[in-house]
């Protein structure tokens, strides 16, 4: 198989190239807000720096840190640079934690986004004859128009399908024939039970590849989508705060990791409780910074994702720098009797074991000064329909191997198929009754 590029130059430049571009990139960024953003230079001015202390790379460790609450304090246009006769779109979170953050974009920085998203797309094998089904949700949230606007760049043909109406979506796979997903991978799961409601067998459809993604989730996960829905399951990673889909992905070569675009976003690897920067390869918080966004340029934004960064030549050609699968959040991390649990790690406990179907919810509470942590996951059919010793069985294989990968002792309530509710965005996996 040959490998395919959308902008081949960029995506295989040596390294010193690449880093000369980057910092070129960097100082002009730093110069323009400085000018340009008043918290900007406010910040910066607390720290004493000026644009031209950026003169390597290096520097950017020098630069502070913007988190969300600094997107929240100048709601809702107060980080932009250009003035708004010149932004042509904005999106914005849901807004369900607090006041919602809301990014902007200029002409070409819909040109920008939607390369990077042609990029990804091609990463991922899919090329100008496919069909791709779209099922991210369109609106302000980022990943609908995002991969849209990458599906038409690339000439391939967009299914602008949304999230939802399960059945309808697997009807028009059927009959328009997809060969290309992108969704969730919890709204992947979604659909594959939907093709088993309808009987429709995955291997009677043309799906080739799917690109899942705004969500954590485990290498067990992935391997629970690829079977059930018969195709290659690809990671995406991006997010609105930086640009939408396509800040990097996943290609088929490689097991490790996805192909950060980074000649226009620029990663970092901190340590979340001191702020440093950690050298290559060590795990910790992603930060971005970008570097061509012209109405919303972000610098050293703490995006909460863990990961981590692999420099090591790919199989691919492409000499972009690849970031681990997102298996957490720093904020999604639940401490339970003073271990630290990431939800993705009890997905991929649960995954690994046979008769369990890959929904769940983790339910932590506190029962006098005590954390307790149940997991409730549904097992299939057959198995639920076993003697009573089977069900205690698998229940207390979940708890030893969740004892022993994560350390801590949970409750475990096995229930029937479909009792867990779906999404059809990104999943709930957790009710932390402590904080209500
Ligand atoms: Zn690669």
């Amino acid at each position: 198989m040959s490998v395919q590029y959308w902008e081949e130059e960029m995506e295989t430049l040596p390294r010193v190239g690449l880093e000369s571009i980057q910092l070129r990139r960097l100082q002009h960024l730093v110069a323009r807000v400085y000018r340009t953003v008043e918290p900007y230079r406010r910040k910066m001015e607390a720290v004493g720096l000026k644009p031209e202390d950026i003169k390597t790379l290096a520097d950017l460790a020098k630069l502070p840190f913007t988190v969300k609450d600094d997107l929240r304090d100048n709601y809702p246009f107060g980080l932009f640079t250009v003035p708004l006769e010149q932004v042509v779109r904005v999106h914005a979170s849901s807004g369900t934690t607090g006041k919602p953050t809301v990014v902007g974009y200029t002409a070409k920085d819909i040109e920008t986004w939607s390369n990077v998203m042609a990029r990804a797309l091609v990463c991922a094998g899919a090329s100008k004859g496919d069909m791709i089904h779209n099922a991210y949700g369109y609106g302000l949230f980022t990943g609908g128009l995002g991969a849209h606007y990458g599906i038409e760049r690339l000439g391939a043909t967009a299914i602008p399908v949304s999230g939802g109406n399960s059945k309808r979506q697997i009807n028009i796979m059927r009959d328009f024939g997809s060969t290309v997903l992108l969704s969730t991978p919890s709204y992947a799961l979604n659909l594959a039970d939907a093709m088993d409601a309808m009987q429709v067998d995955p291997k009677s459809l043309s799906l080739r590849v799917g690109i899942f993604g705004a969500e954590p989730w485990s290498e067990n996960m992935r391997e629970e989508v690829e079977r059930k829905l018969n195709l290659k399951a690809t990671d995406i990673y991006g997010l609105s705060e930086v640009m939408g889909p396509g800040v990097a992905q996943e290609c088929l070569l490689t097991e490790r990791g996805m192909h950060i675009m980074e000649d226009h976003f620029l990663p970092e690897i901190i340590d979340p409780d001191t702020g440093e920067v950690l050298p290559p390869g060590e795990k910790g918080e992603l930060v971005f910074t970008t570097l061509t966004k012209e109405a919303f340029p972000i610098i050293r934004y703490r995006t909460k994702d863990i990961s981590r960064l692999y420099y090591e030549p790919c199989a691919c050609g492409r000499t972009l720098v690849r970031m681990e699968k997102v298996t957490g959040r720093t904020d999604d991390m639940l401490i339970i009797r003073g271990v630290n649990v990431f939800p993705s790690q009890v997905e991929h406990v649960l995954m690994g074991i046979e008769g369990v179907e890959p929904h769940y919810l983790i339910v932590v509470e506190r029962e006098g000064n005590l954390d307790t942590m149940q997991v409730q996951v549904e097992v299939s059919e057959g198995i639920f329909s076993d003697e009573i010793r089977v069900l205690e069985n698998l229940s207390k294989q979940i708890q030893k191997e969740i004892k022993d990968l994560l350390g801590v002792t949970c409750r475990v309530k096995l229930v029937e198929p479909r009792t867990i509710q779906r999404s059809e965005g990104k999943a709930q996996r957790v009710i932390d009754k402590r904080k209500i």
